[in-house]
Order: structure tokens, then C-alpha cells, then sequence
């Protein structure tokens, strides 16, 4: 079921106007803001009526029609945060059952994972996603995969058509969490997936101020058990941070496209600096997903990985030495941001100690790349 007064029309456009009010003389252009914790009820409730904002408010949907629409779904769901839709996606997986997940996943999706398989014996077969083989070996007999392309923060892309469905074949569900793609980028459910997560904190919301997520999906049923999920477990989401996300959402094409034209820009400089030992990004055409990248994604993304000539140290030197870039976690912002991934001790160990992660934003490519410059010429 897709959202018909819109399918005509461009994923740019879309971003812009699904989710709109009914145009009505005297209405007002955005959705209303209702910050109501409960709604006036007498008697036995009809089906779907307004009762208490755990279970369902009106400021949710606009932002979940607008993120249906552009993932090509039916049903958008949002969520307090990116790994609350994760977990309601997991929540069919049974015990003892089997979950496959590339190795270079984002890493608090592997930490719910590893608890998964401590308190429920569930087993988690962590896989290079980049190695279609590997995956669908891996997902014999497996209850659920939750792929990410490209990965966080390896960037591996993974031949996505295929694996969704060797999935399909085996009867496996399959999750692709698209946080780092955008709905811009790859639209997974018309590659096969059953259901898309997003950590809305990072591109789709866009401006660093606000931590939230959604699951979309075409499937009513799956739709209405992570929605079940969400009220039984209390993963909701803010009136007012979901409005921020569906504000920071009409702009999704130009800040993506923008970010996206820089960091190519600054992958392509870096590469040829004296001070880099390996830059990683799919425009880059020796990029191990260059070519899967170019035939499956309308977009190479704005996250790229750089390591420096001089290990830890150089990283970390380069870190203190920028004045624009801001060193901080997270990604999608507008402002660019970077980090040494491996400073959390909770990162996966095949990442590489010295990996910088770099969260390219919207500045005027001459400022961030004369930043850099600087930085990695004294580091
Ligand atoms: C940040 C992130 C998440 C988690 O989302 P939160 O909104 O921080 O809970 C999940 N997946 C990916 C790829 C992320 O980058």
C-alpha cells in the first residue's frame, strides 16, 4: 500500500510536502503541535480513538505519513530513539532463536544483541555483509537479519537485492536499518526488506537536537505489532521533538544533497594528501563499494572514514587540532563532526584502532577542507 495522493510525484518533492494538512482556506500549512498527555474518553472507546499519548498522538502522524512516503511504505512508525524502533523489530525474535548482523554494525545495535543472546540464548552470527556468501550461509536456519549499507562505521556496502532475498527464500524476516542512506539514498523495502529502521536523530531530523526513531514497513500486520511493541514498552517519542524531525525532513534533499557533494569533494582531496594513509568512501572509484554503491544507491552518502599516517596518536592529533570540525559522536548533522571510533571501548575490534569517522555537513567545502588540511599537516 503505497501513499497514493503522492506517488507521482519526486522523493525531493515528497520530502517537502507529504504529511501536509488538508489544504482548507484558513488552515494552517504545517500540522498543529498538541501537547496533550490525554484526550477526553466516556464510555467504551471506539477503535483507534485518541486516549492517552503512550498509545498514539496526533503530532506523531504527519512525520509518520511524511517518512512512509518517502521510504515507499505503508505504515511509518516513530519511536523515542533509533535503537527503541531497533528493539521492536527484534521483538519476535524467540529464544534460542538466531539473529544475522554484519560485524561492523552500529555498535549499540550489537550491544542489544549480545544482551539478547545473554538473557534469551539468542545467537547472533555476525557476518561481512559485504560478502554475499557469507550472509546467506549465515542466515540458514536464522529467525531475523538486521543489515546495515553501508555499515557504521566501516562503510561496507552489501549487495542488498541479493541478501534480502536469500532472506525471503528462507523464510528469514529481514530489517535494514537505512539511518546512514537515507530514504534518498536506497528505499529497502523495494529491495525486499520487510521492515526499515531509522535512528531519526541523525540525517532524516538533521540538526542535532533531537534523538528519535521509526520503523516503516508495507506489511499491516508487522505494523501493527511493532505499534504494540512501542505502547507495551513506552518507546515513544515527544510531540515536540517529532515536529523538529518532520521540520528538519522538508530540507532531508538539500542538506543531503550538499553533504553528500562535499564529503566526495573531500574524499577525493584526502586521498591524495601526503598525511593519509587510507580514506574510505564509496565515490572514491578504489573504494571496495564503489561498484555496488554506483549500481544499487542514488548517493554515496556523507560519512567517511580516514585514518591518518601515525596510528592513534596522528588521529587524535588531528582531532585537536581542527577548529571548525567538531569533535563529537553522532552523524547527519548539518555542522560536520568527527571521531576516533575506537575510543569507546565497546567498538567492534576488526574496526581499526587509528579509524576516524567523519560526519560531513552543509559548510562550504573550502572551510572544511583548509581545516582538515592544517590539521593533518601538523598531526
Ligand atoms: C545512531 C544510530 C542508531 C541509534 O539511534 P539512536 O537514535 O541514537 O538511538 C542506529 N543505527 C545507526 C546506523 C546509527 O547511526
Amino acid at each position: 500500500m503505497t501513499h497514493d495522493p503522492h506517488a507521482a510525484l519526486s522523493p525531493d518533492t515528497l520530502a517537502v510536502t507529504a504529511g501536509r494538512p488538508a489544504r482548507v482556506q484558513g488552515g494552517p500549512v504545517n500540522p498543529p503541535v498538541v501537547l496533550s498527555s490525554t484526550y477526553v474518553s466516556e464510555g467504551v472507546p471506539a477503535p483507534g480513538e485518541l486516549l492517552y499519548a503512550r498509545g498514539g498522538t496526533e503530532t506523531w502522524v504527519p512525520f509518520e505519513e511524511a517518512l512512509a512516503a518517502l521510504e515507499g511504505g505503508g505504515h511509518g512508525i516513530v519511536f523515542g530513539s533509533g535503537i527503541a524502533a531497533i528493539a521492536a523489530t527484534l521483538g519476535d525474535v524467540p529464544d534460542g532463536g538466531a539473529v544475522v548482523v554484519p560485524r561492523h554494525a552500529y555498535q549499540v545495535s550489537l550491544g542489544y544483541l549480545d544482551d539478547m543472546a545473554a538473557r534469551h540464548g539468542v545467537e547472533v552470527r555476525r557476518v561481512d555483509v559485504a560478502d554475499t556468501e557469507q550472509v546467506v550461509a549465515a542466515l540458514d536456519g536464522a529467525d531475523l537479519l538486521l543489515a546495515e549499507s553501508p555499515t557504521n562505521p566501516m562503510l561496507e556496502v552489501a549487495d542488498l537485492p541479493a541478501i534480502l532475498a536469500a532472506a525471503r527464500e528462507r523464510g528469514v524476516r529481514s530489517v535494514v536499518d537505512n539511518t546512514f542512506a537515507t530514504p534518498l539514498g536506497q528505499q529497502p523495502l523495494a529491495l525486499g526488506a520487510d521492515l526499515v529502521v531509522h535512528s531519526v536523530t541523525k540525517y532524516l531530523a538533521g540538526h542535532s537536537d533531537v534523538v528519535l526513531g521509526a520503523v516503516v514497513t508495507n506489511d499491516p500486520e508487522l505494523a501493527a505489532s511493532v505499534r504494540a511493541y512501542r505502547t507495551l514498552h513506552g518507546a515513544v517519542a515527544g510531540p515536540l521533538e517529532v515536529f523538529l524531525a518532520l521540520r528538519g525532513l522538508r530540507t532531508l534533499h538539500l542538506r543531503t544533497e550538499r553533504a553528500n557533494a562535499n564529503a566526495a569533494e573531500l574524499a577525493r582531496r584526502l586521498a591524495e594528501h601526503p598525511a593519509v594513509a587510507e580514506v574510505r568512501h564509496p565515490s572514491l572509484p578504489s573504494d571496495p563499494g564503489h561498484e555496488r554503491a554506483t549500481r544499487l544507491m542514488h548517493s554515496y552518502g556523507a560519512v567517511l572514514g580516514l585514518r591518518a599516517h601515525g596510528g592513534v596518536a596522528a588521529a587524535d592529533a588531528v582531532v585537536a587540532a581542527l577548529r571548525l570540525w567538531v569533535p563529537a559522536t553522532s552523524l547527519g548533522g548539518v555542522e560536520s563532526t568527527l571521531e576516533r571510533r575506537r575510543r569507546f571501548t565497546t567498538e567492534s575490534v576488526t574496526v581499526p584502532e587509528d579509524l576516524l569517522r567523519m560526519s560531513v555537513g552543509v559548510e562550504d567545502v573550502e572551510d572544511l577542507w583548509a581545516d582538515l588540511d592544517q590539521a593533518l599537516s601538523r598531526a
